[in-house]
């Protein structure tokens, strides 16, 4: 099967004031049409720069990206991506909000907007229409940002910790939820989070990337059948599959000059991020 999603050696460096920080070098990976793949690695190694690039905002320094075969990169608009702060307007109400990526595509409004109360139910968010960001609890600001990202239409997601900021169990309704989502859609999903349950009970494969610079450092299928639940979770193979996603982690942390140069720091903040 050709891949929906080609990452070919890329590389990024960035100068600033002074500073020389490569955060990726020679990164390589490819999607399959509708797979599902986390991203896990040590904060600052380069998950988010990676989503830049292929979301076109900044050019690989070497190396390309390619949709359906075709190369994107330094190209916006093609994939859909969801940053890391949901980035509600305020002042618009949920509606208005999630119609955004069509109607700055010069769609028509009127349809732009049918369609999105289709989905309104699916979302969890039937009779907040109207409301305002400010109204909602966390999940549902996190379920109006994907329905956003969604009807922007495109076969390819990047979701940069979508659930980072929330409540264990609201999490984890999320995280059913969006599988259930993916089920109906079949879109091929990038899904950066540091936290292994998550990156286990979603995925069909994990990316492990290493310390900065940030490269592939292992991959690991998830042959945990779905659909998943909290039992599938207890098993022992995906009880083993978490443990040796934690042992990769933790080598990389280990690995990274940063953590070493301040001990004390590396051993109080999370582990990952
Ligand atoms: P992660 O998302 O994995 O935490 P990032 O991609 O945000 O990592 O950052 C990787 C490294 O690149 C960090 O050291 C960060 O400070 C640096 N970096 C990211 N974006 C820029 C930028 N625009 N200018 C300078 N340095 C940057």
């Amino acid at each position: 099967m050709k891949p929906k999603l080609e990452v070919r050696n890329l590389s990024k460096t960035f100068y600033e004031n002074g500073r020389v920080v490569k955060a990726l070098d020679g990164v390589s990976f490819a999607a399959r049409p509708g797979e599902f793949i986390t991203i896990i690695g040590p904060s600052g190694c380069g998950k988010s720069t990676l989503f830049n690039l292929i979301t076109g905002l900044i050019r690989p320094d070497s190396g390309d990206i390619l949709l359906d075969g075709v190369s994107i990169a330094g190209r916006t608009g093609l994939v859909g991506y969801m940053p890391q702060r949901d980035l509600l307007l305020p002042w618009r109400n949920v509606l208005d909000n999630v119609i955004l990526g069509p109607e700055l595509a010069g769609r028509p409004r009127a349809e732009a907007r049918r369609k999105a109360l289709e989905l309104f139910p699916l979302f969890g968010l039937e009779g907040f229409e109207r409301a305002y960001p400010a109204e909602l609890s966390g999940g549902m600001r996190q379920r109006a940002a994907l329905l956003r990202t969604f009807l922007c239409e495109r076969d390819v997601l990047l979701l940069d910790e979508p659930f980072g900021a929330l409540d264990a169990l609201t999490r984890r309704r999320l995280q059913s939820w969006l599988l259930g989502v993916w089920r109906r859609f079949r879109q091929t999903i990038l899904f950066v989070t540091h936290d292994v349950r998550e990156a286990v009970f979603l995925a069909d494969r994990v990316i492990v990337m290493s310390a900065r610079p940030g490269r592939v450092r292992q991959v690991f299928v998830v042959s945990i059948p779905r659909p998943r639940d909290k039992r599938a979770m207890l098993a022992e193979s995906a009880v083993k599959l978490q443990a040796a996603l934690i042992e990769a982690l933790e080598a990389e942390v280990d690995r990274d000059p940063g953590s070493q140069a301040r001990p004390d720091r590396a051993r109080n903040r999370p582990l990952l991020g």
